[in-house]
């Protein structure tokens, strides 16, 4: 069973860096690292191939400046190779653009199974691995809490606010997993060596024959026109009961229109 999983290369949050005052969006330029809301489908992919007792686990990416260091931690938990897609006509691509991009590196790999995180932790528009899905044609499971593979379908429970459902779909699927799902796997000493040879395969946009113009700034469907400092949090309201306390919190909801 071959399982693609995509990873998302993110700023340390840790040091989040500054925004470029032209383009007004986050300098990338410093070390990426793994964003951990992937390092739950990576585990996912890891466990699924061990319970099938064959197959191997992929990566995907997406990042500039040929960036590989998250890679190298997802290839040190246990991946056997991986697709780096990085090109300076990427800058200013959109989700819709990224999920092209995912779609056309994911195909090369003709995989079971994609997994994806449910959002990322720095762009989570949360909408990459159902477009992605789309373009490629795949069934598209979300917010899946556990996965089996099972008679060339994937079983999935999928996570809702009363509890879950139980989603059944053939193969090849796209799955996005939520945070949670598995507890991920520290990589080894040894993991971390081997993880140094492993293959990464970089590719520009032209090699996967997707047209410069459909992508980047150019092919961007969105326009960031400004960037505000979210408001400081206001000091709440004290409600001291002397005997009226119950309605003055009912008005003061009714007043937000949440009665
Ligand atoms: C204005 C702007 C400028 C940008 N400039 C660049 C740039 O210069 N270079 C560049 O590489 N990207 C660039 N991007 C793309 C951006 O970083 C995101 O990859 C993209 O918009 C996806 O959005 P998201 O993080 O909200 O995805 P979500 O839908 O929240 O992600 C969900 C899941 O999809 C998968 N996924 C999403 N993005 C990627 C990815 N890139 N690689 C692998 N898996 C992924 C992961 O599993 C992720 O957890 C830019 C985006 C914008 C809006």
């Amino acid at each position: 069973m071959k399982v693609v999983v995509c990873v998302k290369q993110i700023p340390d949050p840790a040091d989040p860096g500054a925004l470029d005052p032209e383009s007004k969006t986050l300098v990338r330029d410093q070390k990426l690292i793994l964003d951990e809301s992937d390092s739950y489908g990576v585990e996912m992919a890891l466990q699924l191939v061990d319970t099938a007792g064959e197959g191997s686990v992929h990566l995907v990416s997406m990042a500039p400046n040929n960036e590989v260091s998250g890679l190298r931690t997802a290839l040190a938990m246990g991946a056997e190779s991986a697709t780096l897609v990085s090109d300076d006509a990427l800058k200013g691509t959109d989700a819709l653009g990224t999920a092209k991009v995912l779609a056309a590196a994911i195909t090369r790999s003709e995989p079971d199974l994609v997994l994806a995180a449910t959002e990322s932790s720095d762009g989570y528009t949360g909408t990459v691995p159902e477009m992605v899905a789309e373009l490629l044609g795949l069934p598209s499971v979300t917010f899946a809490k556990s996965i089996a593979i099972e008679g060339g379908a994937a079983k999935v429970q999928r996570q809702t606010e009363a509890g879950y459902d139980d989603v059944e779909c053939p193969l090849p699927a796209l799955v996005s997993v939520t945070a949670g799902v598995v507890e991920p796997r520290y990589p080894s000493f040894k993991g971390i060596m081997a993880a140094k040879s492993k293959p990464v395969d970089e590719v520009t946009v032209g090699d996967l024959g997707i047209d410069a113009g459909s992508v980047g700034w150019a092919g961007g469907g969105q326009e960031i026109v400004s960037v505000e400092e979210a408001p400081a949090r206001e000091a709440g309201e004290v409600i001291e009961d002397e005997g009226d306390a119950h309605e003055r919190i009912v008005a003061f909801l009714d007043e937000l229109k949440v009665l």
